[in-house]
């Protein structure tokens, strides 16, 4: 097991559950704007939130929003050192930084105050901003190098990451830098890409790791809206067996298909957006073939010609005109919640 660290009230590693974090992409020294995203992150349900340092003006939002954010900040710094400081500073609950540029007087510093404040530092180093081809193992091994310079300066409050933008890659990386550390590891994808092609992307590579076992905190990283970043982590983790939460499946549609059967499993999807409990829902397009294929699932439907047949626990339920299948269906959750 790994070791754990505390960012503000949220636990990464030592058997604590995988958390979701995001990334603002706001000007962070527009306070308004920044809440604003940071509270939508959150009710997405992104439990970090991370916010780019680039100057000192952002320093003061920071001071602000770790204040008035439900979520724990993390200060993401670049290049000066005397950034990362401020920032611990202004009450940050961790720093990420790359300390490939921050200089070895920067490190010393940064890791004496953090490790003063009880604040954890994320170590992180970019395959992309690295000279040269690398191995996994060696990725890997300059993440840990990275590690024991903070730990000289005398901060164990670290948590690591290695990330690449290629999914074969980032996977080899971290299996290697979980052989080596017991170091809390922070997975994604960097630069993973556009919303569909990049939660993908990010899907094959944290679901490979976290299927063994590997990651202790997420962020899939998407071009645009943050928000949906989140909803892409959060499906991740329902997928492995991470989180409660509803699983819609849909039949693939054929010749027999009776209803529009995308249609209602979006609909579906969309009511069970946000449970907190385990349900398995099938929308199926006939009832010749639906029940015998859905029959893993909680509750369902399949469909016929004007009306469908609704299940529940493998056992026919209830059948409905098909223009009642939707509201049906929201009916038989709030049955199943019980
Ligand atoms: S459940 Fe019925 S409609 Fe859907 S793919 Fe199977 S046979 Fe076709």
């Amino acid at each position: 097991m790994t070791k754990q660290v505390k960012v503000g009230n949220v636990a990464i590693g030592g058997g604590a559950r995988v958390s979701i974090q995001s990334m603002t992409n706001t000007l962070t020294s527009d306070y308004g704007a920044t809440l604003a995203q940071t509270k939508a992150l959150a009710a997405a349900g992104a439990e970090l939130v991370r916010v780019s340092v680039p100057d000192k003006e952002s320093v003061v939002s920071l001071g602000k929003l770790v204040k008035n954010s439900p979520v724990p900040i993390i200060a993401d710094i670049h290049y000066d050192y005397r950034l990362a400081l401020a920032s611990i500073e202004a009450g940050a609950h961790k720093i990420r930084v790359n300390p490939a540029n921050l200089g070895a007087q920067g490190v010393k510093e940064v890791a004496k105050l953090a490790a003063e404040r009880k604040i954890p530092v994320r170590v992180g180093i970019n395959a992309g901003s690295l000279e040269g081809a690398r191995s996994a193992r060696a990725l890997a091994e300059l993440a840990l190098d990275a590690a024991r310079v903070f730990e000289d300066a005398g901060l164990t409050e670290l948590v690591l990451a290695v990330k690449c933008s290629d999914v074969r890659r980032t996977v080899e990386a971290y299996r290697e830098l979980h052989k080596i550390s017991d170091y809390p590891l922070h997975i994604g994808l960097t630069e993973a890409g556009t919303a569909a092609k990049g939660a993908i992307r990010s899907a094959v590579a944290a679901g490979a790791l976290l299927l063994d076992g590997i990651g202790d905190t997420l962020r899939v990283s998407l071009a645009g809206d943050p928000v949906k970043e989140v909803a892409v982590a959060r499906d991740i983790l329902r997928s492995v067996g991470l989180r409660a939460g509803a699983d819609v499946i849909a039949c693939p549609t054929c010749a027999r298909t009776q209803i529009p059967v995308e249609e209602l499993a979006e609909t579906v999807e969309s009511v069970l957006r946000d449970v907190d409990f385990d349900i398995k829902v099938a929308v199926m397009g006939c009832a010749v073939n639906g029940i015998g294929e859905s029959r893993g699932a909680d509750l369902g439907v399949c469909g016929g010609k004007d009306k469908s047949l609704l299940f529940m626990r493998g056992k026919p339920y209830k059948t409905v005109d098909n223009s009642e299948i939707a509201e049906e269906l929201k009916k038989m959750i709030e049955v199943y919640r019980g």
